[in-house]
């Protein structure tokens, strides 16, 4: 069987303009991006701001086109669909957005957002509409749903209101959900039991995810038994099993992402050995560094090697692709040496 998702190639490319009288310039903000995602499997995508991350969710979500390659949904190309297969493509994929303030009209009730998608996808019929949204929100642990059903969205809370679109979502019965850094606008002591939630119900109704987090200590929790793909600067760096790549990163700037989580004890986080970076900023899309993209910053550079190609994403064990030339050759021969006591 097809995977569910599946991004071949995958570029994205805007035009911007930079002043009034400057030329239009293309930015590539993802180069060759390639991911697959099987039928119920959790992906947790991580990298900086700016990474390219929230890009890659709105391809899969359908809301951007790809410049280049080909984004498939259990085998057929999205973008070459008929009306009536783009239509079950969009039912089946839900996006669950960043910022729950944003997300919900503000003059619709809770009762009115959660049943236009019910009535227009004709999902129930109309006089089991009322049962349906109670039902709804109960999975959503607003409770009761009888009186948070009748509410406008200024009168919930963050956390309520998360609730709210994930039981937006929740109302085609999707296969599979774009969760797209659903927890990183809301204040800290709620957003465990949003993540809570979403696993709760990733496990009763088997729906695939893609989980888009800035914090690897997040995909680790969200993702543990999943896959999870680091990004830099528009590209994969590394791909794997989560548990392989967030105990044993190779690529240095997995490795950089992990020992930048602050510990509870700030004596342990002042102790911990930090690596040297070659510098703290962040090369810009449309100023690309030649070579690898990290080479700017990595602690590992290697002069007159990092700075004259680019590194591919190869496989360099049967669960892990790296794309860093201390792992692999030009031809993908894999660098046995560099896993002496890495792997
Ligand atoms: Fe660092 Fe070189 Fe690997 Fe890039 S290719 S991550 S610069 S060691």
């Amino acid at each position: 069987m097809a995977p569910i998702i599946e991004l071949k190639h995958i570029g994205k490319s805007f035009m911007v303009k930079r002043g009034i009288f400057s030329e239009k310039k293309e930015i590539k903000v993802l180069d060759d991006v390639n991911l697959t995602i099987e039928e119920g499997e959790v992906l947790a995508l991580v990298g900086e701001s700016g990474c390219g991350k929230t890009t890659t969710a709105k391809i899969i979500a359908g809301i951007h086109k790809p410049t280049k390659g080909e984004f498939l949904y259990r085998g057929k190309n999205v973008w070459e669909m008929n009306k009536e297969e783009f239509e079950r493509y969009r039912r089946a994929v839900q996006l669950i957005h960043q910022d729950p303030y944003a997300s919900l009209n503000p003059t619709m009730r809770v009762f009115d957002t959660i049943k236009a998608p019910l009535l227009r996808h004709k999902i129930v019929e109309k006089r089991k509409v009322y049962d349906k949204v109670l039902e709804l929100l109960e999975m959503v642990d607003l409770n009761p749903p009888e009186e948070y059903a009748f509410k406008y969205p200024h009168q919930l809370s963050g956390g309520e209101r998360q609730r709210v679109t994930i039981a937006r979502a929740l109302t085609v019965g999707p296969e599979f959900i774009v969760a797209d850094e659903p927890v990183s606008m809301l204040d800290v002591s709620i957003r465990l039991s949003i993540i809570e939630l979403l696993k709760d119900l990733r496990e009763k109704m088997g729906v695939g995810f893609l989980f888009v987090t800035h914090d690897l200590a997040m995909a680790k929790y969200f993702a543990l038994e999943g896959k999870t793909a680091v990004m830099y600067l528009g590209k994969v760096v590394e791909y794997g099993n989560t548990r392989d790549v967030i105990d044993n990163p190779l690529h240095p700037y997995t490795q950089v992402l992990l020992k930048a989580i602050p510990e509870a004890d700030p004596e342990v986080t002042r102790k911990k050995e930090m690596p040297k970076l070659r510098s703290l900023d962040v090369p810009s899309f449309l100023n690309l560094p030649k070579g690898c993209r990290f080479h700017t910053r990595c602690p590992l550079y290697m002069e007159g090697f990092c700075n004259k190609k680019e590194p591919k994403l190869r496989q360099v064990s049967s669960t892990r692709k790296v794309s860093c030339w201390l792992y692999h050759d030009e031809e993908g021969n894999v660098k046995e040496e560099a896993f002496k006591g890495v792997l």
